[in-house]
């Protein structure tokens, strides 16, 4: 059997460079087919001359014709590709095996979607992603045959709480699995008090105690959207109802969530919040490999707490909730909305609190309609985003 050639969507973000990192300590194993980003030529440039992947695809077309540029002088025979085509293409080839999901937000979905569509070992960072298209890309990879793993943590915990065998879209339920526990750091103002949420600044929301990720994700994680996003996905990965999805809140981010079976039965999945574990969870599944995580110390540990968390906290998470209740496009509408709201926060253009009032705003103005097309998706999608650009302007221009 030769080598398993890997395309990694987003290589030059958090999780794209875990992954490299990875794939790195089984190079019989694993080699890189390709490489993409959106326009930071200088990291692409730096995983180009290490990994000597076949493509290299830069969305923003300056970007790539610096990159071009770049690699010629350095005599790397990587090959430069530009625009969301050539992403599609380096997804969907028959020189591709695996592909790893980790752009961030709706960016994300046509590539995602055409990965599953081509039957690829689908590895899912993008939630965002399944948030949006929720069925259609479920059933993409039934149709196609693909083979989805899940890479956030919360979900790949319950993957390997499951038993051998179980395909993701599959009812949880056929295997005695009753309903899962979702953990949830709370993130860094867990116990901040609550009058003090207008003052959060951007570089305070974006330190995460725990994990350390993207700029959007740990927003997402500050306001518990995050959460609320993997609860929706969680409801596709395992065919759940939503009232069998329960948060809680394990500020050590050390038990990566559980799964609550039908004898009283709860299994756990345990370890470091290192997200080199997920990784290497699906890239040698259904083996094992090195990830160059450090071994968990439960000594260390000590102590696994767990409380329920406060929508008064995070609304963004019972909004979510809402959004699922409601179905359709409403999480369509609601990851736009909040796709939109975290970009003003990062920008200083609203404060806070604003992200939460601009989602609800937003899945209030915008009608859900039935998820069932690519169309459909889209149009809600472009339908929230100008919606909730509009009033973060109007936020934003206030006196
Ligand atoms: P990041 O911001 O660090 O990286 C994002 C990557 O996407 C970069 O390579 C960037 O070039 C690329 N990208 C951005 N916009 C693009 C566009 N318009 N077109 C093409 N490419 C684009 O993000 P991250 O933290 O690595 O997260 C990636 C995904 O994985 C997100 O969906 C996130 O929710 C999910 N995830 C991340 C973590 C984590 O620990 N970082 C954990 C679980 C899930
Ligand atoms: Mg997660």
């Amino acid at each position: 059997m030769g080598a398993e050639r890997v395309t990694i969507l987003g290589s030059t973000g958090s999780i794209g460079v875990s992954t490299l990192d990875v794939l790195a300590r089984d190079p019989e194993r694993f080699e890189v087919h390709a490489l993409t980003a959106q326009s930071n030529v200088e990291k692409l440039a730096e995983q180009c001359l290490i990994h000597r992947p076949a493509v290299a695809v830069m969305v923003d077309p300056e970007a790539g014709a610096a990159l071009r540029d770049l690699l010629r002088r350095a005599g790397v025979p990587t090959e430069v590709q530009v625009g969301v085509d050539a992403l599609i293409e380096v997804v969907s080839g028959p020189e591709v095996d695996v592909v790893m999901a980790a752009i961030v937000g709706a960016a994300g979905l046509l590539p995602t979607l055409a990965a599953a569509e081509a039957g690829k070992r689908l590895l899912l960072a993008n939630k965002e992603a399944l948030v949006m298209s929720g069925a259609l890309l479920i059933d993409a990879v039934a149709r196609s045959g693909a083979k989805l793993l899940p890479v956030d943590s919360e979900h790949n915990a319950i993957f390997q709480c499951l038993p051998e065998g179980y395909t993701c879209g599959d009812a949880m339920r056929s295997c005695g699995a009753e309903g899962i526990w979702l953990t949830a750091s709370g993130g860094p103002f867990r116990e901040r008090a609550l009058e003090r949420f207008g003052e959060i600044t951007p570089e305070e929301a974006c330190a995460h105690p725990n994990w350390d990720m993207g700029r959007k994700i740990s927003v997402d994680s500050a306001t518990m959207m995050n959460k609320g996003l993997e609860v929706i996905e969680a409801r596709w990965l395992f065919a759940l109802e939503p009232n069998s999805i329960r948060v809680v809140l394990h500020p050590q981010s050390v038990v990566h969530s559980m799964v609550a079976y039908a004898d009283g039965s709860v299994l756990a999945q345990l370890g470091n919040p290192d997200m080199r574990t997920p990784i290497a969870h699906t890239l040698a599944w259904p083996r094992r490999m090195d990830s160059g995580v450090s071994p968990l110390d439960l000594f260390a540990v000590g102590r696994l707490d767990f409380t329920p968390p406060s929508f008064e906290r995070f609304p963004c998470l019972a909004l979510a909730y809402h959004a699922l209740e409601t179905g359709g496009t409403a999480t369509t509408i609601l990851n736009a909305a909040n796709e939109v709201a975290v970009e003003a926060f990062l920008e200083r253009r609203i404060r806070f609190p604003a992200i939460a009032q601009g989602i609800a705003a937003t899945l209030d103005a915008v009608t859900s309609s039935p998820a069932d097309s690519l169309e459909g998706i889209l149009a809600a999608d472009a339908e929230a985003r100008d919606y909730a650009g509009q009033w973060v302007h109007r936020y934003g221009s206030r006196p």
